[in-house]
């Protein structure tokens, strides 16, 4: 059998096993394992841990005010229908909007890693609607869907980019255009938990841009650029720089988590 024909047929015995498998074992939570009634989902624990997102938020980062306390809401910082948190008003975001379906805590954390490390392609579905839910007006507003790009060593390593899996789904539910290859990583950057903030922006001023080849798919559109988890922001700048330096029109952004500094 040629080279090409055997990886075929290995790949076909291997999905069969895998349905085989599926079909035997039960579906398992998301996070913590203990068997739930269906795929992809999460327990009702593990359900209760985790902190969704909802409005009144900032019409610029998503912040939502109910954490900030009721302090800023009162004292409608912005104009009324688009308020903004303390944090955009001393400092505009270089996107037009960020929507985020859960807080980054410890629940999310995990969640986030066991879809990471682990092949959990099934909770991308569920995770992606919850995104959806958050990011409605953005996904009615987009006209192409972009991940954030992992560079190739790491992707490698980890066998698939699970911000270029959430964007996929999302994009397919609402039957907006994907396209994974617009941005590029030119320079695997260091791992950034450790990074202070300037040190972050630091760290990633340059690593994107936008494939020449590529700037077709963006050029005077509305670009959703989807990523998993918004932290200090530095990587989400460094690439909406990157898109509107390529063309696009407007760049929103989706993350899954994103962090809740009060
Ligand atoms: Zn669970
Ligand atoms: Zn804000």
């Amino acid at each position: 059998m040629p080279a090409r024909g055997m990886l075929a047929h290995m790949q076909t015995v291997t999905m069969i096993a895998r349905r085989a498998l599926d079909a035997v074992l039960p579906p398992t939570c998301a996070k913590c394992r203990v068997v739930v009634e269906r795929n992809g989902t999460v327990c009702a624990d593990c359900w209760k841990d985790l902190r969704f997102l909802a409005p009144p938020w900032c019409h610029s980062c998503g912040f939502p005010f109910e954490f900030e306390g009721a302090e800023t809401v009162s004292q409608g910082r912005g104009n009324a229908d688009a308020p903004l948190c303390a944090d955009c008003l001393h400092k505009p975001k270089s996107f037009d909007r960020a929507r985020a379906a859960l807080g980054y805590d410890d629940a999310s954390r995990a969640l986030i890693l066991a879809f990471k490390h682990a092949d959990r392609t099934e909770t991308a579905m569920t995770l992606a609607n919850w995104m959806a839910l958050a990011g409605g007006d953005l996904l009615a507003a987009a006209d192409v869907v972009v991940p954030v790009p992992l560079h190739w060593r790491r992707l490698f390593l980890r066998r698939y980019n699970q911000s270029a899996l959430l964007a996929q789904k999302l994009a397919q539910s609402r039957g907006i255009a994907f396209h994974a290859l617009v941005l590029e990583r030119r320079r695997a950057t260091r791992p950034q938990g450790h990074l202070s903030g300037t040190a972050r922006h630091r760290n990633v001023a340059g690593a994107f841009r936008v494939r020449p080849s590529q700037r077709g798919q963006i050029e005077g559109r509305r670009v959703l650029l989807v990523d998993d988890v918004y932290t200090t922001g530095a990587t989400i700048a460094a690439c909406v720089a990157s898109l509107r330096a390529g063309g696009a029109a407007a760049v929103d952004v989706l993350t899954l988590a994103r962090v809740l500094r009060t």
